[in-house]
């Protein structure tokens, strides 16, 4: 069969399709319903089935591989590597959940988790889906602000954190964070369940705050069985990277959202129980969620935890580790390729690297020369897969691992084709009519009934679900992603930036990531963001920020000189004069989310005098600095 129709049928029969797929996952109780979609948008998967994320992932892998490594932490910040296999991840995770109930949490209950990249984190959320609490796991990095916002939204009976992160070998301490958090928030948490690392002293609140190693020490033999949860009950709540703004809680279910990762481990990522899958990002994020704990685990496989920075010691950590654990599916993020093209290409040479199958990254546009840097130098295939935190899986991708399907060829610049279950369409912004012939520029949407492992609503607030997705396209109930893309001739999508990020020169409408992409093409260039400045004759103008790989070449004012003129030659060269940038500034770092994402509002902001808004989650307030200097200058 070919792909094309494997994917007709899901989106067709999403019933038959489904019902085949939820047969990877143990069910309690089966279903009743494959799918009741009576209340649109809303799609409820697998009704009146009861399971558990906990017992797919750990307790039915133990009879047949309860010696094999299911999780494997290395943290090159304080220098350890500790395994723990099926049988020993059970054991934590009942400890864990023992300590948990000790502590009055109940079904239902949030238990916000504000952790480093350690395995205790991992317990902690295994631990909640075991006894049906919902995780809400916010990224370690965030500091106050952001922190007291999300307990304010998930309202969490219970936070488990550490004394201290570490980051490029230098200790931060997440505790006084916490409690100035929780000082700002409105919501008061009843409990602080606290992991001492040893690392930064920490004070404790009596009567509030307990620490984790005594309680362990006191529930090691703790066996605590598994609460079985109807489908539609929710698992956990995730917050959205908040490139755009006010982060969402995005809300997921239970049966759905197993079953999806379990499809995805083989369709997509093309792998085998037994082997070891290694997720490079941080657990707060979605993909961290679904690849570094709930879908290797799900799949029987081993997966890699790694707390540390990707080029220490050097720039070879990663590929060091894939030699060592063999590891066949690697998944990362353009920012952090980029990262490493900053580094001695020789260092992804000195690994043998045959066990790996693919490196899939998502996040952001990967370009055409990072892509082909990273291909030529680690010489294993580059898969680039297209999500959102609200999707909880691939929406584009390849899907080359489905038994009896034809495997299609990858093309460098396209994240691939639809994934079985999303009805994927582009829509004309200005008409509001989709787009059904190719190479047509258009906002890319999602028909319904979304699939499985896809948002359910906004964590307490259907309304904003509704009328945040669902009412973009006047006359269509259609969820928008919020991104432009383009469809070719062969069904392949590029995505073109989001619908935000769309500059007008003169009635020309281009999406920043084009400009971006000519802009990367100059060989100096490691990192570029593009946005749109007002501009009183032409409307708007595009304006391109630049990291070098040296920043030595624009020191001068005569280098700068020289370099913008060659760059603006080059985006001429590519996409015509009208796309050339206004101006070319040379800055040393771009300003990002905590997550890897260009914050171009922010630099957009600025560039027009305006106030940058919610920077709660950005990862280096000098970037923007860098660029406010700039602008000050002219
Ligand atoms: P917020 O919604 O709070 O503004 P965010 O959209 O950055 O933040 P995420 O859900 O983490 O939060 O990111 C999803 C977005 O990242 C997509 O909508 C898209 O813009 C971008 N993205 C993800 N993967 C890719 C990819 N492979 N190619 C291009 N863009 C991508
Ligand atoms: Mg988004």
């Amino acid at each position: 069969m070919d792909y094309e129709a494997y994917h007709r049928r899901s989106i067709a029969e999403p019933e038959a399709h489904w019902r085949e797929q939820a047969a990877l996952v143990d069910w309690q109780r089966p279903f009743e319903q494959v799918l009741d979609h009576s209340n649109p948008p809303f799609a409820k998967w697998f009704v009146g089935g009861t399971t558990n994320l906990c017992h797919n992932a750990v307790d039915r892998h133990l009879a047949t591989r309860g010696g094999q490594n299911a999780l494997v932490w290395v943290s090159t910040e304080v220098d350890r590597e500790v395994t723990y296999s099926y049988r020993d991840l059970h054991a934590e995770v009942q400890r864990m959940a023992a300590i948990l109930l000790a502590l009055g949490v109940q079904p239902g209950d949030r238990v916000l988790i504000y952790m480093p990249m350690i395995p205790q984190a991992v317990f902690a959320m295994l631990a909640c889906a075991r006894i049906g609490a919902i995780h809400s796991v916010v990224f370690g990095g965030f500091a106050s602000q952001s922190l007291a916002n999300r307990i304010d939204d998930a309202r969490p009976k219970l936070v488990v954190s550490a004394d201290a992160g570490s980051r490029g070998g230098k200790v931060v301490a997440y505790k006084p964070l916490l409690d100035a958090a929780i000082d700002f928030a409105q919501h008061k948490p009843e409990r602080v369940l606290l992991v001492d690392r040893g690392l930064s002293a920490m004070e404790r609140v009596p009567g509030r705050d307990v620490d984790y190693a005594p309680l362990r020490e006191q529930h090691l033999d703790a066996e605590v069985p598994v609460t079985w949860l109807e489908s539609t009950t929710p698992s956990y709540t995730i917050y959205t990277s908040g490139t755009t703004g006010r982060p969402k809680g995005v809300q997921r279910d239970t049966g759905g959202y197993c079953v999806a990762l379990a499809a995805s481990m083989r369709s997509i990522f093309r792998c085998e129980p037994g082997e070891t899958y290694f997720c490079t990002s941080d657990i707060g994020w979605v993909v961290g969620h679904c690849y570094i704990v709930y879908g290797p685990l799900i799949h029987g496989m081993t997966t890699i935890l790694y707390e540390g920075l990707p080029i220490r010691p050097d720039a070879a950590i990663w590929w060091r580790l894939v030699e060592k654990y063999k590891v066949t599916a690697m998944f990362s993020s353009p920012t952090a390729v980029r990262v490493l093209k900053k580094h001695d290409p020789a260092l992804l040479k000195q690994h043998d690297l045959s066990s790996l199958r693919g490196l899939y990254l998502a996040g952001e546009p990967l370009d055409e020369p990072t892509a082909q840097w990273i291909a030529d130098g680690i010489g294993r295939p580059i898969i680039d897969n297209y999500w959102q935190t609200e999707s909880g899986w691939p929406i584009l991708t390849l899907a080359n691992g489905i038994d009896g399907v034809a495997p299609k060829t990858p093309k460098f610049g396209s994240p691939g084709l639809p994934m079985p279950g999303f009805d994927v369409r582009l829509i004309d912004d200005a008409s509001g009519e989709e787009l059904t012939e190719p190479n047509r520029k258009g906002v890319l949407v999602v028909a319904g009934p979304t699939p499985p492992g896809f948002m359910q609503t906004v964590w307490g607030d259907d309304a904003r679900y509704v009328n945040t997705y669902w009412k973009t396209v006047p006359g269509k109930s259609v969820y928008s992603t919020f991104d432009w893309g383009i469809r070719d001739a062969d069904g392949y999508y590029f995505i073109l930036g989001r619908t935000d990020d769309v500059i007008n020169v003169a009635g020309h409408r281009l999406g920043t990531r084009e400009i971006e992409e000519a802009v990367s093409g100059h060989a100096a260039v490691a990192e570029v963001a593009v946005v749109g400045v007002a501009d009183e004759l032409k409307g708007q103008v595009a304006m391109a920020f630049v990291v070098l790989k040296d920043s030595s070449l624009a020191a001068d004012a005569a280098g700068a000189l020289k370099l913008e003129g060659e760059i603006m030659k080059r985006v001429d060269e590519t996409l015509g004069a009208v796309a050339r940038p206004a101006r070319v500034r040379f800055v040393t770092l771009l300003p990002k989310t905590r997550s890897g994402k260009l914050l171009r509002r922010a630099i957009q902001a600025v560039c027009e005098g305006r106030d940058p808004g919610d920077l709660t989650t950005i990862e280096d307030p000098s970037a923007l600095q860098q660029v406010r200097d700039l602008v000050a200058t002219r």
